[in-house]
Order: structure tokens, then sequence, then C-alpha cells
């Protein structure tokens, strides 16, 4: 059996960046320290942090005034920095720089007169801060081609669409001409808003989908861009499943297999991977490991100071 590993997954610079705050807050100032939503969406991220005394909190009402608080790499929309600030928090911003760059072009759009199509999971944390950046009265939410259908929008208006970082590029470009079907003269970023971490991530599957017989995507149920990942090797006609960690891989999923394509959504510690290679080779002696020369390994956010 010949195991092949993606050539870009794991941590992206943005998750790399906002774990990395969460670390040097920890060290500098101790417990309690409150993250609003999950850090980065990883079960095992959160449950490491939880552990050395972060408190995370889906609610700023759990936060005692004056505490020292993180916003995730997700972002949050300016209703919440409001509440914050009333509240006397310390703040520090973890969103990822590429999700405050779609913040400034909701807020440019919007400042604009804009009606704005946000392409995103309803729910989603990303999509719920970005869609804060936009008047709520010219605000769209779309996920789906249905859902550009029943767009009321008058003819006259001029529109724009914004999107989700980690939604499934091939989808997402079907879904952008759908709209400038409907709108001829649409408006949006040059190309659309889906990060290089997205981008890379989903590239690679198709890669290992042109080698592979399965492909194992490591990621949390919640995490956007694994979903993505696994959708993308199942499109390409692969066999894919998605695991939280090597407990959740089921060995009999392999039987018969000789090629297996083992990827990570960005969110995702390398232990974890390795705990799921670890656990193959003993099940499957003599399975060796291909990599891959990886495109994103200069690549850094640098944080503020703690
Ligand atoms: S997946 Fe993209 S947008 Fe999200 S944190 Fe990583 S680099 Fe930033």
């Amino acid at each position: 059996m010949q195991i092949f590993l993606a050539r870009t997954q794991g941590f992206c610079a943005g998750v790399a960046r906002a774990i990395d705050i969460v670390e040097q807050t920890l060290k500098r100032y101790g417990s309690p320290l409150y993250v609003y939503h999950e850090i980065v969406h990883n079960t095992a991220v959160v449950k490491d942090l939880k552990a050395r005394g972060v408190i995370f909190t889906n609610n700023l009402s759990d936060v005692p005034a004056g505490a020292r608080l993180i916003f995730s790499a997700h972002g949050v929309s300016p209703a919440i920095t409001r509440q914050a600030q009333e509240k006397k928090l310390l703040t520090i911003d973890a969103t990822c720089p590429l999700v405050t760059k779609v913040h400034n072009e909701a807020v440019r759009f919007s400042n604009e007169g804009l009606d704005v199509v946000l392409l995103g999971h309803k729910g989603h944390e990303e999509v719920e801060g970005t869609a804060g950046y936009v008047a709520a009265k010219n605000l769209h939410i779309v996920q789906n081609a249905a859902d550009i259908e029943s767009l009321v929008i008058p003819a006259h208006r001029k529109v724009a669409f914004i999107t989700q970082t980690t939604l499934s590029l091939d989808e997402t470009r079907e879904l952008v001409l759908k709209l400038r079907a409907r709108f001829p003269r649409l408006t949006g970023p040059a190309k659309d808003d889906i990060c290089y971490a997205t981008q890379n991530r989903q590239d690679s599957v198709k890669e290992l989908a042109g080698l592979c017989d399965i492909i194992i995507i490591c990621g949390s149920p919640n995490s956007s861009n694994s979903n993505r990942l696994r959708e993308q090797g199942q499109r390409l006609k692969v066999p894919s499943l998605i695991v939280d960690s090597a407990d959740e891989l089921l060995l009999t999923d392999l039987e018969n297999k000789q090629n297996i394509g083992i990827s990570s959504g960005a969110s995702v510690p390398r232990h974890l991977v390795d705990g799921i290679i670890f656990k193959i080779q003993q099940a499957f002696p003599g399975t060796t490991v291909q990599t891959f020369d990886n495109p994103e390994k200069d690549i850094i956010f640098p944080r503020p100071e703690i």
C-alpha cells in the first residue's frame, strides 16, 4: 500500500497566526483568557487550549467586564466589536488578514449603496461577521443556485458580490456566472475572495484524485474548508471521507485499496495527520509515504505585538 500526502494541507498562515496570538497572550497574561467562538474549527486545537485555561464562548454576556478577549480567525461583525467596547473588554483581534480584506470590500460596496450578495454558508461564523459590515437592507446571503433565482433585487439596482474565504472554487465560479447572468453589471473582487490556502488545498486534492483509490481528509465536522476538500474528492469520483483524528478512521474502508491520499484542512495540526499515517502503517505493514514539495512553506502572516 502507498500513501500520498497532499502537497498543501494543514495549518494555513491565518490559522497559525491566530493560534500563536492565543498562545502568546496566555503566556503573557495567563488565564482566564476568553476567545469569542472557537479560535479555529478544530476539535483538538480547541481541547488543548481549553486545558490550558482558555474559555471559548459564543456569547459576550458570558465574559466579565474588563476581561481579556480574543476574536477568532473567522472575524466578527462591528456589532460584536461595539459590544466588547461597551463592556470595556481588553480585545485582541486574531481575524485572518484575508478575512479582513473581505470585510473591507463589504464596507466599500455597502458605503457605495450597492446591493451586496454574500456567497457563503448561512450560520458560519465568518459569514455572520462579514454580513455585519453590510447595511442590513442591502444584504443578501446566498448559498446555492436556488437562492440566486429567488433573489428579490430591482433591475435598476447595482449589485456587488463578495464570498466566504473557504468555499469550493468550482461551485463558486458557477454561482458567480449565474449571478452575472441575472445582474450583468455585477461588480466584485477581481476573481473571488476564496483564499490562497483554500485554493491550494483543493488543487492538491485534485492532484491526489489522479493518483489514489481513496482520499482521507483530516478535519473537524464544523470546518468549512475541510468539508470542501472531501467534496472535491467525491466530485472527482474518488471515495473520500473526513475524520477528525485517527480514532475515527475505519480500517475496513481501506480494504482492497492500494493508493491512499491523505490531506487535511487549514486548521488541522500535523500530529493528527501523523496519527492517521501511523494507524495505517500499523495495520498494513510496509506501507510507504510519498510527499511533494509544498509551495506554501514560506507564507507567514505576522502577528500583532501582544
Ligand atoms: S483558510 Fe484562508 S482565510 Fe481562513 S484563516 Fe486560513 S488563510 Fe485565512
